[in-house]
């Protein structure tokens, strides 16, 4: 261990350490805008970029940047100086210097690490004029990149390319006109990017930043010719309330449901629902393959993976082609809703599948993307017209005067927003595969389950795996969140190694609570843990917990698709996917 002091304050650190990393250990803040703390990933960040982060070493002629100088015995380090915070002040102005003054119309505005680092340093001029760089705004189906905006921290890089593996952004150009762009400095909807949100996550500035689809939304709420239904994701409710206030992880469900019909849907239903028709359909998958091939067919492959992430989609369709056939071929619960609302629900409506607009609400920027899959329509008319983050409602609660906080709670419209635990754990990583489980272990065994939660597939390591047993058949299940870490999965399938019967990916970092459209944590990793809590205290309050169970969905078979996999269920519920390796061509 090496000893240290910083600010008076004695500590001892594993060799390797950074300063600021040492800092952050006895609660000191030093201010960063390049750093970003990987540690829950296993890479090792030691950027030195943006310099905001110096400190003064004893001993030590230069400043030194925190978080690009390891820890070393005896050192007396000084973070808050008035020599210090001089030279911090002089670096802000120089970044500042060189960044558009857009904050009251930017989307970022009230959550950019830059605008509040300027506020905390107390920065009322800019005394460095000069030639500003100007970059083309992109606008992809769900990220819009405002590089004027751009820092150059590259947090985006390394997200992209070393915790996600995507490859999407790197740094091109040089000195004045660098930039953060994909190869060639082509729009990120012509690379191989999915879409996944991280690097909006991270961005400390207005730089990235989702598509905004609520004014779209205001005026299909006031079109009197328009029927407007919402369904809402299970993660959201997880953290919709941390933009009001309110205690990381506090279940805002009853709310937001009363908050949704205040702003004027017709019916505010529940992608839960969807979640539990997708255990359905994947879930009966799982054992037919599975069946199939124990019974020694060559031509079922194993194992099966779960395919309710959008993001995860396009990453295998860009990255693995090779195996596009392994996937599940159901929808996700996001289009699987659209589909049965604009057929199902409408037809009950007796209205035409135009004159309804669905709306999702999403912890997801791939969402957005989703819905625009031209598979996802029938004659030019999406299933899911559009999909708002957890932010833009929050946004748009705040901007119609709702207060939120005092609101009762409501329950959702029947019959799209009816759903059992199952469908509510699909929010955390491990969700999907024990909401499968907890049904296939009863289609397959004819037995009930006397414990319905399933302990060993839970938790928060990047990569797990467990087994389950059905009844004297061992499952090997495998779960990967971060993309990163499903590459790795996925390695192992492609060398024929891979020991799995199914697996479950989800892009983001512990799955849709930690997606690219919830409010942002700012590196804080104990908030995805309090979201994950608050997603298993939903689903063990909840008086049915098995898919199969859901008396709503039991209706819509009988009423509709019949059974499982049957024809109409083929139609409505399932998909195919794309060799898209040849779609990125360099002209
Ligand atoms: S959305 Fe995901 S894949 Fe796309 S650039 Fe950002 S981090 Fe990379
Ligand atoms: S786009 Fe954002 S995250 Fe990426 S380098 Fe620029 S400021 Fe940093
Ligand atoms: S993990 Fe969830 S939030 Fe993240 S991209 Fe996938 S579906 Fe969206």
């Amino acid at each position: 261990m090496i000893k240290l002091i910083i600010d008076k304050k004695t500590v001892e650190v594993n060799p390797g350490t950074t300063i600021l990393q040492a800092a952050d250990q006895i609660g000191i803040h030093i201010p960063r805008l390049c750093y970003m703390n990987l540690g829950d990933f296993n890479i090792e960040n030691k950027p030195g970029g943006c310099r905001v982060c110096v400190v003064e070493v004893e001993g030590r002629r230069n400043l030194a940047p925190a978080c690009a100088t390891d820890c070393t015995e005896g050192m007396v380090v000084h973070t808050h100086s008035i020599r210090v915070l001089n030279a911090r002040k002089t670096i802000m102005q120089l970044i500042l210097s060189d960044h558009p003054f857009d904050c009251l119309v930017c989307a970022k505005s009230g959550n950019c690490e830059l605008q509040d680092l300027a506020q905390k340093m107390g920065i009322r001029d800019i005394p460095y004029k000069g030639e500003q760089s100007t970059y083309r705004e992109d606008t992809s189906p769900a990220i819009i990149r405002e590089m004027d905006k751009c820092i150059m921290c590259r947090r985006c890089e390394v997200m992209c390319n070393e915790v996600q593996t995507v490859g999407a952004l790197s740094a091109v150009n040089r000195g004045f006109m660098s930039v953060v762009a994909p190869a060639f400095e082509m729009n990120l909807d012509h690379s191989v990017c999915t879409y996944c949100g991280q690097c909006v996550n991270v961005c400390p500035t207005g730089a990235l930043t989702e598509v905004d689809h609520t004014n779209q939304l205001i005026n299909d709420l006031a079109d009197p010719n328009k029927t407007v239904v919402v369904q809402t994701a299970p993660a959201v409710r997880a953290a919709l309330g941390e933009a009001f206030g309110m205690k990381p992880g506090t279940l805002v469900t009853g709310k937001m449901v009363t908050a949704l019909r205040e702003l004027g849907f017709n019916y505010v239903f529940d992608t839960d629902f969807a979640a539990d028709l997708t255990i359905m359909e994947e879930g009966t998958e799982l054992l037919d393959r599975l069946t199939k091939h124990l019974n020694g067919d060559k031509n079922v492959k194993l194992p099966i993976l779960t395919s309710c992430c959008p993001a995860w989609v396009k990453f295998f369709e860009h990255q693995f082609p090779e195996l596009k056939d392994i996937p599940s071929t159901a929808r996700s619960p996001q289009q699987m809703f659209g589909a049965i609302a604009k057929s199902y629900f409408a037809e009950k409506l007796k209205i035409d599948r135009k004159k309804l607009v669905v709306v999702s609400i999403m912890p997801c920027v791939a969402k957005k993307y989703e819905c625009s899959r031209t598979e996802f329509s029938t004659d030019g008319n999406p299933d899911v017209d559009y999909s708002i983050s957890t932010r833009e409602l929050a946004q748009l609660i705040k901007r119609a005067n709702i207060d939120f906080t005092s609101l009762p709670d409501q329950e959702f419209d029947q019959p799209l927003g009816e759903s059992t635990g199952a469908g509510v754990i699909f929010g955390t990583t491990g969700g999907v595969i024990e909401a499968a489980i907890r049904t296939a272990y009863e289609l397959h065994t004819g037995k009930t389950l006397q414990k319905v939660d399933f302990e060993q597939l839970r938790g928060m390591e990047g990569i797990r795996s467990a087994k389950v047993d059905f009844d004297g058949l061992e499952l090997n299940i495998g779960i990967a969140h971060g993309l990163g870490n499903a590459r790795k999965l996925l390695e192992e399938i492609k060398e024929g190694k891979s020991q799995y019967h199914a697996i479950e990916i989800m892009a983001c970092p512990g799955g849709c609570i930690g997606g690219g459209g919830q409010p942002y944590i700012h590196g804080d990793t104990s908030i995805l843990k309090a979201r994950q809590r608050a997603i298993y205290a939903e689903d063990a309050g909840k008086t049915i917990r098995k898919s199969h169970e859901n008396p709503y969905i039991i209706r819509l078979y009988e009423e509709y698709l019949g059974k499982p996999l049957s024809e109409k269920s083929h139609h409505l519920l399932h998909t195919h996917y794309f060799d898209r390796k040849k779609e990125i061509t360099i002209e």
